[in-house]
């Protein structure tokens, strides 16, 4: 559920009508709903009821690369939540929003050690590793550091999410994670290094996912890796299970499991494990606590279906052209009647495209349109591809709103460019 709603004949933002912000800022615009995030984060632990280790709830660390925006982080840190950083640049988005090192996970298959000493000095909880080259990188690292790593290592289960390829990482041809088979010895050989200490256990096998078979038979497999861990002589005290949640996009299509499904399913697989569960949300968080306001530039003929011209593009919105994602496009005056039409956007790509032969709100030059489900994996994906500014975004809560991202001026773009002398030089030597 999301607080985009259209009330008196415009769609608002909580308390605030979307065309208000649309005139002070301008569009292409994003626009989030703190209420949104907020009852997301509540959702999602309610439905983890019951799985408390030590009296201590399951950590819910927000995947920060589906919004790094510091004013999302900030709600999501006022809320006690978790991070799941991708990057030096993400755990210090992070820290600066305030989330305490200690609820800091830090994934990711390429960590520099750069990276590592950084999140090391900070205290981070836990070092998620992908690969035993990684873990002896770790090791050197703390030791020079006189630090030691809290570590898991995130396994791949070689299980088939059922999802778009490119969101796909829990095949063992995917890049993600060591081998299910290999895991013990992985251990056996981390558990010797110094400077590390054996966590735990992660997994993680893809995005949106839309059944919860696969997680199952993933986290039965986790169950057993534990079991063998253990037996092994190993202390693990945390499971990392990762995101990737579904969330509505179509309304056409069947409506994913809910999160009080998936956490009966968790309670199922994970029962007796007795660990500290680590959840990766982000999808799930701030999906649908987000849109793209655009505006329509003209509405062009074509040979089945008009072109609507939005002035939003592929560099603001690449999921539809990374993923084939599907984004409901919404009037946000609407008139009424429908339309069948193609919504694209400026730039020269045909990839720039956000849907075709799509029935829809009629709108004409002038109008508003938003992009639904727009809060994960958007903004932050966004380029300056075709010279066009960075997208600025705007947060929502109740009838306050303000800008969090201000609108890059191109002047900005141009300056990041130096040109040297000698280039000017080039032009007399011709
Ligand atoms: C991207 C990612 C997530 C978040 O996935 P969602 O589908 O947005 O929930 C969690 N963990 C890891 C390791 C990721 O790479």
């Amino acid at each position: 559920m999301d607080h985009f709603e259209i009330r008196d004949g415009a769609m608002h933002a909580e308390q605030v009508p979307l065309a208000a912000i649309a005139d002070t800022v301008g569009t292409p615009v994003y626009v989030y709903s703190a209420a949104t995030i907020r009852r997301h984060v509540r959702v999602f632990r309610d439905a983890l009821a019951g799985l408390e280790q030590d009296g201590l709830p399951p950590l819910v660390a927000f995947a920060v690369k589906a919004n790094p925006n510091a004013a999302v982080l900030s709600v999501l840190a006022g809320l006690g939540c978790g991070a799941d950083v991708v990057s030096g640049g993400e755990l210090r988005r992070a820290l600066a929003a305030g989330i305490p090192a200690e609820r800091i996970v830090f994934s990711g298959v390429g960590k520099t050690a750069d990276e590592m000493a950084l999140a090391l000095q900070h205290g981070i909880g836990q070092f998620n590793l992908e690969s035993e080259e990684e873990a002896v990188t770790l090791s050197a690292v703390a030791s020079r550091l006189a630090l030691t790593a809290r570590v898991a290592f995130r396994v791949n289960p070689d299980v088939d999410a059922g999802t778009h390829a490119k969101i796909s990482t829990g095949r063992s041809e995917n890049k993600f994670g060591i081998a299910y088979d290999l895991a013990p010895e992985a251990f056996a050989r981390a558990a010797a290094l110094p400077g590390l200490t054996i966590e735990g256990v992660a997994v993680h096998i893809g995005s949106q996912l839309t059944d919860l078979g696969p997680l199952e038979t993933a986290f039965g497999r986790i169950g057993t890796l534990i079991a063998a861990l253990r037996a092994a002589g190993h202390a693990i005290r945390t499971a990392d299970l990762g995101g990737g949640l579904g969330i509505p996009y179509e309304p056409s299509k069947p409506i994913p499991p809910s999160p009080a499904a998936y956490g009966e399913m968790v309670r199922r697989a994970t029962k007796g494990w007795a660990v500290r569960l680590i959840f990766e949300p982000g999808r799930l968080i701030v999906g649908n606590a987000g849109v793209l306001l655009a505006s329509v530039i003209r509405v062009k003929p074509g040979s089945a279906s008009p072109f609507v011209v939005v002035d939003a593009a592929m560099n603001d919105l690449m999921r539809p052209a990374l993923y084939d994602a599907w984004h409901d496009i919404r009037a946000t005056a609407p008139r009424g009647d429908r339309f069948v039409a193609n919504v694209v956007g400026p730039v020269c790509e045909t990839g720039d495209t956000f849907a075709m032969h799509r029935e829809m709100d009629r709108v004409a030059a002038g109008d508003r349109v938003a992009f639904m489900t727009a809060g994960a994996y958007a903004a932050t994906m966004a380029s300056t591809y075709n010279s066009r500014a960075l997208t600025p975004e705007v947060m929502v809560s109740g009838s306050k709103w303000s800008i969090v991202r201000a609108r890059q001026p191109i002047e900005a773009l141009i300056a990041g460019d130096s040109v040297p002398d000698w280039v000017h030089d080039l032009a007399e030597g011709e």
